[in-house]
């Protein structure tokens, strides 16, 4: 690890073992992990993922630049991807084992420690918008089910048939995995940002259709604070993606920041060691995203890949997929 750090400290950004750091980061976002180049992946669809990702930090990143918060940013860049048919959110999200669409996100404010989270939600167009509603509108934290519709249409959010969400895609992915009997997808298709503020602020968002062929009002790791989303100015903001059981009982969010803040860890090492010491050590599959009020970001992951990108401060944008 230290000869990471020599290195880091001498190019900037540093790669390797399915983690990227940089510095100088201002938003990162990620639009899902998994087992990517077995599901069919061409360079036309990879192309066309990484475009996805680019408008989606481009979004949060003029909110940033008009001057608007972490949070605001964070939330926009979210919404982006959910309108997006590409990512397993919104429009495009997974199917479960009946069908239908049961959309979970989450949001969570650095600055004030404040979060909103939405489970089962079936007709909001952008379930991250629910989710910061509930935070500012509410005096609740998660509102599922139901629930979480009505609440969207109090508060005047867009409401659409259940269908909008559907997509070929997604269907025939629910078709293979029922003609295979398979309980558990392993491509995630969950999508995050996290954003820091000249403010010293950081925000995290989470939002997702859920893991594909999911049963009984299953709920995942994405709209639960701790699991799927956490943010502290004083440490980071985190949003992940993966095998939500897992990221459940490990608290993987909000274990990136412990370790900074109780244990002195960097940011880098931190998030690395939640995925590739605890998830894996679990037998969890995923990755997640952090970012500090610094701009220092990571983006660990243990499967073989995770949609992502990163803007920097001087406007630079990478993205990726694999690990590259
Ligand atoms: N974490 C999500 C869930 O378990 C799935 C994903 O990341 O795609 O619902």
């Amino acid at each position: 690890m230290s000869r990471c750090r020599n290195r880091l400290r001498q190019r900037g950004t540093f790669t390797n073992m399915k983690n990227e750091f940089y510095r100088d980061a201002v938003i990162v976002v990620h639009g899902g992990a998994g087992n990517l180049r077995v599901e069919g992946a061409t360079p036309e669809r990879e192309a066309a993922y990484r475009e996805g990702i680019t408008r989606a930090l481009r979004a949060g990143g003029d909110v940033l630049q008009a001057g608007h918060t972490a949070l605001d940013a964070v939330t926009e860049a979210v919404r982006m991807m959910e309108d997006d048919p590409l990512f397993n959110a919104g429009v495009g999200a997974s199917f479960n084992h009946d069908g239908g669409h049961e959309l979970d996100a989450s949001i969570m404010d650095g600055a004030s420690g404040r979060a909103g989270a939405v489970a089962g939600v079936r007709t909001a167009r952008n379930p991250i918008l629910l989710a910061r509603a509930v935070m500012e509108r509410s005096v609740y934290v998660l509102i599922a089910g139901s629930g979480a519709d009505a609440f969207a249409r109090a508060v005047g959010l867009e409401i659409v048939p259940p269908e909008y969400f559907d997509t070929p895609d997604r269907l025939a992915q629910l078709r293979r995995e029922q003609a295979t009997e398979s309980a558990v997808t392993t491509k995630f298709g969950t999508v995050g940002a996290v954003a820091r503020d000249p403010g010293g602020n950081v925000a995290a968002g989470t939002s997702t259709g859920g893991m594909s062929n999911k049963q009984w009002g299953r709920i995942g790791d994405s709209p639960l604070v701790g699991a799927g989303v956490w943010a502290d100015n004083r440490t980071c903001a985190v949003s992940t993606t993966g095998h939500g059981e897992y990221f459940i009982r490990l608290g993987i969010a909000h274990d990136v920041s412990a370790r900074i803040r109780y244990a002195g860890a960097s940011l880098f090492d931190a998030a690395h060691a939640a995925i590739h010491d605890e998830l894996a050590h679990a037998g969890g599959q995923g990755g997640l995203i952090a970012l500090d009020a610094a701009g220092n970001a990571a983006t660990p992951f243990n499967t073989t890949g995770m949609y992502r990108g990163v803007l920097l401060a001087n406007g630079d944008i990478h993205t990726a997929i694999h690990a590259e």
